[in-house]
């Protein structure tokens, strides 16, 4: 048996948490320091001395040598620079440990390598990360050693946010200033906070090291660029949670060991539909501490991976033919003496302030599905969405059997009397236990889905961050909950004006809802009747960040400046041009070094059999016939390299813009789709001996 794992005493371990400050903070600073996590109060350099002393005593203790700013640029992963603790050696050569109050909150990366989008010039090189203190630092041992990690946010010189944390956290500001104004009206005088809280579930796959050593396009990409479908798939349905393999039990468990120790409340693991993929949900926590975690589960779930010989593919389509790889972002309002503004209770048609909130809510997404829609959009993910298997690519929101009936009594009488009940389970079996039912079944094709007392929106990539999604999420319901509080703030008789307010908004914004099958195609017809935009791909998406009404909205709530919009604009066309003029290079080196190469020699051996047989007085066709059906398809592939080397030099060639990203698009996907087709067929011709690479079946099965 494998070593017992006690999750309680592990837990946090190697986290500075509050009851590691407790103890090792003087009361008044532990104070002050809990007044700027709690209250935004700016910390004072006399209270991040001392902190910073503690912190690295804590850190040192634990084995550390380095400390790190760890923070998420714009490229899609952290970013991290060590600086050993050491200080320059005395006279008699000895040096000592040492963490400044000025280390700990700033630190100047020289950051002209890092995406700006046009934000700096490389001449103007200075960029800061500082220190996000209600995201708690944590000591990371690799290879490298043991590391203690600051998480912090990263900005230009001139304050412009270059990260994904900054927004974020901007975010929450806004959205917590417009509930606050929202529960004061139903007169709530005693919460001081309200929090975005996030659970993310985690979709992966997992494939053999050795094997993923062997197939190039995994290395520079990330999935699978050619590969024949195996006699088997997912239709027996029989991996979705079955028993998880010894393998990947032992990996699991030591996952999980892993991120207790680092304050990741890890929770749920299973296997998911594809063979090879499974999932991993943490306990839902703060916005920006969730979004940490998800990030920290990320390169966790490849540490470990490889420790066991194994490599985690965090890919949203690492192979065709089978599902690709999501993250189901939960999200939910909550404040600091624990309500949720999203619970409706038992009779939600009574609870006027949650069908406020709930009707706010689908104001903000119906008026701004292209952001959400958007901030979903990468280059991997324009595999899954619309794709049958992850949600569709157009928005709209799953409210269930209970709340859609009250909202169609909202609508048509203006009022809801009642609400529906979920009943009893009835199994016909006298031995197992009456359970009751909840009030709404589930509803696996929404992208956007009312999961009880919280949204889950299920459109986010595997590899990317969730901090774009809820920066979206968090200030389109700021806006809503700003409108309807201007309304609502002027009126003489609340209780009238809120009813009103209720009505109008569902009314208005039915359209959004829609609780049926999201794959079908009578919802394509039907979404674009309502007039529901269908946003195919990344491309596409883009340009909704530099609306007028996205400008307006995220510069009202100081989320964003224009100026920062029309600069991620230009990272995300320059990052959807790069990643597929990878894809693409890569198939032209594997196709021409590798694959080709492989057929010929097969050929040539066919040839020289078909020979051997003839001169031996053997009347058999079989070589000759395979050989023709080998070069018919060799001459296709040929072809199709050749043009796909054409498209890629011109697309390269291209100023980087929409225009570039437009091109590689619509030309090269095309023609890489091209070039696949013909070298699946060949490697289902091919000795497989002679293939060059793992085939799907060696990776999905096999591990
Ligand atoms: P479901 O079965 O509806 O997907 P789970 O209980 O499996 O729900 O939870 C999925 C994720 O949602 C988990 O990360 C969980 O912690 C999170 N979650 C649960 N309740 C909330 C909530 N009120 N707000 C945000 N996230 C939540
Ligand atoms: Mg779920």
């Amino acid at each position: 048996m494998s070593e017992k794992v006690n999750a309680a005493k592990i837990f946090g371990e190697k986290v500075f948490n509050d009851e590691v400050m407790r103890e090792r903070l003087p009361k008044k600073i532990y104070k002050e320091l809990h007044k700027t996590i709690d209250e935004g109060k700016e910390l004072d350099p006399v209270t991040a001395e001392v902190v910073a002393g503690a912190m690295k005593d804590w850190a040192v203790e634990m084995g550390a040598t380095h400390y790190t700013h760890w923070f998420q640029p714009l490229t899609g992963f952290t970013a991290e620079k060590h600086d050993s603790f050491i200080t320059a050696p005395d006279n008699e050569g000895n040096v000592l440990m040492e963490f400044s109050g000025k280390e700990l909150i700033k630190g100047e990366p020289d950051a002209s390598s890092f995406p700006s989008g046009g934000l700096r010039a490389t001449f103007e090189a200075r960029g800061y990360t500082t220190w996000d203190c209600t995201s708690p630092a944590f000591v990371r041992e690799d290879a490298t050693g043991a590391i203690l990690c600051i998480p912090t946010a990263f900005c230009s010189y001139t304050g412009e946010a270059l990260d994904q944390k900054t927004p974020l956290l901007r975010s929450m500001e806004a959205i917590q200033t417009q509930a606050l104004r929202l529960l004061r009206l139903f007169g709530n005088t005693t919460s001081r906070k309200v929090i975005p809280s996030v659970g993310v579930e985690q979709e992966y796959f997992i494939v053999d090291h050795e094997k993923y050593l062997q197939r190039k396009d995994m290395i520079f990409t990330g999935r699978t660029l050619f590969g024949a479908m195996p006699p088997k798939g997912q239709e027996l349905d029989d991996h979705y949670f079955g028993v998880i393999r010894q393998r990947i039990g032992a990996f699991m468990k030591d996952v999980n060991s892993e991120l207790w120790k680092l304050g990741v409340p890890a929770k749920t693991q299973h296997n998911e539909v594809a063979p090879g993929q499974h999932e991993l949900a943490p306990i839902y926590e703060k916005c920006n501490v969730a979004s940490d975690h998800n990030q920290i589960i990320m390169e966790t779930l490849k540490r470990v991976a490889e420790q066991h010989g194994l490599h985690c593919l965090l890919h949203e389509k690492p192979f065709a033919g089978v599902n690709g790889s999501g993250k189901h972002n939960n999200w939910s309002l909550t404040t600091d003496d624990g309500i949720n503004l999203l619970d409706p209770g038992k009779t939600p048609h009574e609870n006027i302030q949650f069908l406020l909130v709930l009707c706010c809510i689908l104001r903000a997404v119906d008026r701004h599905a292209d952001l959400l829609r958007e901030s979903a959009a990468d280059a991997g993910n324009d595999h899954r969405l619309g794709a049958n298997e992850a949600p569709p690519a157009i928005i709209s929101v799953f409210l269930g059997e209970q709340l859609e009936d009250v909202l169609r009594q909202l609508v048509s009488t203006g009022a809801a009397t009642h609400s529906l009940k979920g009943g009893h389970l009835h199994t016909g079996v006298k031995t197992l236990p009456e359970v009751s039912k909840d009030a709404t079944d589930r509803n696996r094709t929404s992208p956007f889905a009312f999961t009880g007392n919280k949204f889950e929106f299920r459109m986010v990539g595997s590899r990317d961050s969730v901090a774009e999604c809820n920066v979206v999420l968090n200030t389109i319901a700021a806006e809503a909950f700003c409108d309807a509080c201007d309304i609502l703030e002027k009126a003489d008789d609340f209780e009238l004006a809120v009813h009103d307010l209720i009505k109008a908004y569902a009314t208005e914004h039915q359209r959004i809802v829609f609780n049926g099958n999201g794959y079908s195609e009578e919802w394509v017809q039907e979404a674009e009747r309502r007039g529901l935009p269908n946003i195919q791909c990344m491309v596409d998406a883009i340009p909704a960040l530099v609306t007028k009404k996205s400008i307006d909205m995220f510069g009202k709530f100081g989320v964003f400046t224009e100026k920062e919009l029309r600069s991620r604009v230009e990272i995300q066309y320059e990052s959807y041009s790069k990643t597929i003029n990878i894809e693409a290079r890569a198939m032209i080196d594997i196709a021409s070094k590798h694959i080709l190469p492989a057929v010929m020699r097969y050929a040539r051996n066919l040839a020289g059999t078909a020979n051997e047989l003839k001169s031996a007085g053997a009347v058999c066709a079989v070589p000759v016939k395979v050989l023709e059906k080998m070069t018919g398809y060799l001459n296709e592939a040929y072809e199709a390299l050749d043009e796909l080397k054409n498209v890629t030099i011109e697309a390269a060639e291209m100023e980087s813009g929409e225009e570039q990203a437009r091109f590689y698009h619509d030309k090269v996907t095309v023609a890489m789709e091209r070039l696949r087709k013909p070298v699946d067929e060949l490697e289902m011709i091919v000795d497989k001996e002679e293939w060059p690479m793992p085939s799907y079946g060696d990776l999905l099965f096999e591990v």
